[in-house]
């Protein structure tokens, strides 16, 4: 289990479970959410964050795929939670890595929307990148494609 919390300290929050598969995204979106240069989202199932003090505020945006992105941050200092994008199924949710109190051993699996990325910001060549999204299958490993199989098949 991991611990997080936003840069006041209003929001506290705990990670229970294992992310799925690890985003660098550099598109222009997560690099606004964030002020930086990308964001590092840990596709997690919502049950698995919970929220023990404090209360998100969301503000909704029209993402990349065209659908609803619901983005969480603490609205007394702004910093970035999470999100909820409409074209990923409702069981997941996007964790900023940012938001954990300890977050040394996180490692994206993947670089995405590498077509936004600005120019001082270098990858390493160990890791797959993308100009824009991936197909899961190319990334993820067994265990996670197995683990998202049985949690759509599970009724909600
Ligand atoms: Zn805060
Ligand atoms: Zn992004």
């Amino acid at each position: 289990m991991k611990t997080g919390s936003c840069l006041c300290g209003q929001i506290q929050l705990k990670l229970t479970g294992e992310p799925l598969v690890t985003h660098a995204c550099h598109c222009v979106e997560c690099q606004k959410i964030t002020g930086s240069a990308y964001g590092v989202n840990l596709w997690v199932e919502a049950k698995d964050v919970e929220v023990s003090q404090g209360e998100l505020k969301s503000f909704t945006t029209q993402g990349g795929s065209g659908q609803p992105h619901d983005v969480h941050f603490c609205g007394d200092c702004g910093s970035a939670i999470y999100s909820r994008y409409h074209a990923a199924p409702p069981q997941f949710l996007f964790l900023r890595s940012g938001c954990l109190d300890d977050s040394s051993d996180i490692r994206p699996d993947v670089h995405i929307f590498l077509k936004d990325r600005q120019d001082g910001v270098k990858v390493g060549e160990d890791t797959p990148q993308y100009e824009g999204y991936y197909h899961f299958k190319e990334v993820w490993s067994e265990a996670s494609q197995m683990r998202f199989k049985q949690i759509l098949s599970q009724p909600s």
